[in-house]
């Protein structure tokens, strides 16, 4: 490929010590291959190995009794498609997944290339956050996880020259948890231009727990907490879904970019928080 004209060699490292040894002598100039649709669509001209993780054992989704762990070149689809996510959450997170960009690209992304990468209009990002997930780090000895929150408040371009992102865990949530994740595009292929996602535990009708992210604002993933706060402790009905929307519509922090101004992902983000909330309880919209 012309584009990665400047690429002299590809390692293929049997261990995560292996590909840590290697990425620690490269000098800054060897990328990490996930399923390698970024290094491909923007290739950095630096780059002069890859190395790649796919002899890892790093491709599966397995459970015990309190996590979903998932390997870090797990890629959308091998998620999406999993037994054991058909049912979790209400199969809700497995829709959400199947959603995301097309069947093509589905197939590449990887979810550790999407973590280290975090591209601030990812949709896996905010629905991590929202699931208040652990990400599994490496440095080739010890594993380490981070809860997601405190992962994102490392310096990224620091901890993954040492690193290799190895997975993630998912708690697993009683029947009392909802998720739900929205995401705005023109078309299929396009990158969400706002994205939302919500998990909330709702016992009797009251909203006892609640994580919001939102991302694509151009900024990156957040949790919304003042809509937490908004959110918790109350009765879930569809007056509390349209309070919540004029909520958010005044309290997210959204800006403008090139694709669409404040005004606009402020009456999306309104909007996205209120059907998610009515999804919950099958209100009308
Ligand atoms: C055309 C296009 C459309 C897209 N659409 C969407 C979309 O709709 N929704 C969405 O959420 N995202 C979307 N993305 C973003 C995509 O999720 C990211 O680009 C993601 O990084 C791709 O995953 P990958 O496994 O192919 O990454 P790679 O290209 O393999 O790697 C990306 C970066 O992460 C590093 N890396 C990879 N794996 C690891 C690891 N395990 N540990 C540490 N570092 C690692 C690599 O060195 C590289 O720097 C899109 C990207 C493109 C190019």
């Amino acid at each position: 490929m012309l584009k990665l004209k400047n690429v002299k060699s590809c390692f293929t490292p049997n261990s995560i010590q292996e590909a840590i040894d290697m990425l620690k002598k490269s000098d800054g100039k060897a990328a990490l291959v996930g399923g390698g649709l970024d290094i491909t669509v923007f290739p950095n001209p630096i780059i002069e190995q890859f190395i790649f993780l796919n002899k890892l054992g790093l491709t599966y989704i397995r459970e015990d009794e309190e996590n979903i762990k998932i390997g870090a070149t797990s890629t959308i689809t091998d998620i999406a498609k999993a037994p054991v996510m058909q049912n979790y959450l209400k199969g809700n997170v497995k829709i959400a997944l199947a959603e995301i960009a097309s069947e093509l690209l589905r197939n590449q992304i990887t979810i550790g290339g999407s973590i280290a990468r975090h591209h601030f209009y990812s949709d896996i990002i905010p629905a991590l956050y929202a699931l208040r997930a652990t990400i599994m780090v490496s440095d080739g000895e010890l594993i380490e996880g981070f809860f997601v929150d405190d992962f994102y408040r490392n310096d990224l371009k620091t901890l993954m020259e040492t690193c290799i992102v190895v997975g993630v865990h998912l708690n697993k949530y009683d029947d009392s948890f909802q998720f739900g994740l929205k995401r705005f595009v023109r078309n299929a292929t396009d990158i969400a231009l706002l994205n939302m996602a919500i998990l909330a535990q709702i016992e009797e009708g009251v909203i006892k727990d609640v994580s919001i992210s939102v991302g694509s604002r151009p900024g990156p993933a957040y949790r919304f907490e003042q809509g937490e706060a908004f959110l918790r402790g109350e009765k879930l009905t569809e007056v509390l879904a349209k309070d919540f929307e004029s909520f958010t519509k005044s309290n997210v922090d959204v800006a403008k970019d090139m694709r669409l101004s404040k005004e606009y992902r402020q009456h999306l983000a309104g909007i996205y928080a209120k059907e998610i909330l009515l999804d919950f309880i099958g209100g009308v919209r």
